[in-house]
């Protein structure tokens, strides 16, 4: 019997990645799924992107790279957050990641341990609890609720800190809400942590982008008061539909980047060279592809609202950010997990219960529309068929 540590007994994972697995078995049955369950754009990363990775591997880009990145992607990350937002940072302070989720797992090794709180959002990205619970500390959900339009409450989240909180996780423009958190809440979030200086945050603002409605992004390493203790997550999965290049990228304070650099000499080394290349390119090069997709997830967003308010016993707010709707199912009287299988077994449209993102989720569900306008109007089409055929009280 291998004796493996007991924390892996309380690591988790994505649902998301096995209703993948399921909805491609069912395909390779012959069935016709329409996955609006995967968060990943639907297209391709666009060409000047590909061809710098090759230009890179035919100049001979073949080996390592510094464990944190190679300079020139480290100011341009520097620079795009100055021309975004206004911020200043410094190179020495970005770290190049393979992938977003390294970032909240180098953040919550480095905060986590028993006795500690780890603050999060629920519903939220699933591996935030999971990588809390792996260190031992003490998950502690802020409840992200639909009244709010899924942004978090300022004074919910204060309320929850107490002399063991450690760490608090934020995130906006949300998965799986498509929540945004509006500027005034953020005010009022850092001007109340400024009584709790111990508490480090997490930002995840990997969606910083795809925002819709006039939306403007809020930019935590805008807040001079929190800079110090603050991490932010971003990276290129989403922006330029990059999420199998394994590029991400994160802001750390000076003694945690330290700590993070050695997590890296320790683990990974440093991130593919010739993807580093593509991400450089993905910054500094045109960013027409980007507005164009995100104009397609627009119409999709209001196609998908739309839909899902018409079919019975489902209702579903706008989503201001991401690429996700997530309507609530209640009168429908269904469970989210049963309806979510229920969905992809019997009606073909894999979708992911809310409960799989926390406990808060249930009586949602969410749907990505990262697929095509076509396949959105069939999917609607078929969970609307299946409601009808199936109602519960
Ligand atoms: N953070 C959030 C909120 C996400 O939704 C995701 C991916 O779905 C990630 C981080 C991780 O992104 P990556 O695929 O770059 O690791």
């Amino acid at each position: 019997m291998l004796e493996i540590v007991p924390a892996f007994g309380r690591i988790g994972e994505e649902n998301a990645f096995a209703v993948l697995a399921r909805a491609t078995e069912l395909q390779r049955q012959g069935k016709d799924i329409i996955n609006l369950g995967i968060g990943q754009p639907d297209f391709a990363t666009p060409p000047n992107i590909v061809e710098a990775a090759i230009k890179a591997l035919k100049d001979g880009h073949h080996g390592y790279t510094p464990a944190t990145g190679i300079l020139p992607l480290r100011e341009a990350v520097a620079a795009d957050l100055h021309r975004r937002f206004g911020a200043t940072v410094s190179p020495d302070r970005v770290m190049i990641v393979p992938g977003g989720k390294v970032t909240m797992f180098m953040a919550i090794l480095m905060f986590g341990q028993p006795g500690v709180e780890i603050l999060y959002p629920d519903p939220g990205f699933p591996i935030y609890r999971s990588m809390i619970e792996f260190t031992g500390a003490t998950p502690v959900p802020v409840p992200i609720r639909e009244v709010n339009g899924f942004a978090f409450s300022a004074e919910e989240t204060l309320s929850l800190i107490t002399p063991r909180t450690r760490l608090l996780i934020i995130n906006s423009p949300a998965n799986p809400t498509g929540g945004v958190t509006p500027k005034a809440e953020v005010d009022k979030l850092v001007k109340g942590l400024e009584q709790f200086p111990r508490v480090a945050i997490m930002s995840d603002e990997i969606y910083d982008q795809m925002l819709y409605d006039g939306e403007e992004h809020v930019c935590l390493l805008n807040y001079p008061e929190i800079v110090d203790r603050l991490i932010l997550l971003n990276g290129w999965s989403k922006t330029y539909a990059m999420t199998g290049w394994r590029m991400g990228y994160s802001v750390w304070p000076e003694r945690a980047y330290e700590a993070a650099r050695k997590l890296a000499v320790n683990s990974y080394s440093c991130v593919n060279a010739s993807a580093q290349y593509a991400g450089l390119e993905a910054l500094t090069g045109p960013q027409d592809a980007v507005g164009a997709m995100l104009r397609e997830f627009d119409t999709r967003r209001k196609a998908v609202v739309a839909g899902l308010n018409k079919l019975p016993g489902v209702s579903c707010v706008t989503p201001k950010g991401a690429f996700y709707a997530f309507p609530n199912i209640k009168a429908t009287g269904w469970q989210a997990k049963p309806l979510a299988s229920a969905l992809l077994e019997q009606a073909g449209v894999a979708t992911i219960g809310g409960p799989d993102f926390g406990v808060h989720g249930e009586g949602y569900i969410r749907l990505s529309y990262a697929n095509s306008l076509a396949n959105i109007e069939r999917a609607l089409d078929r969970i609307g068929q299946f409601l009808g055929r199936n109602a519960r009280d």
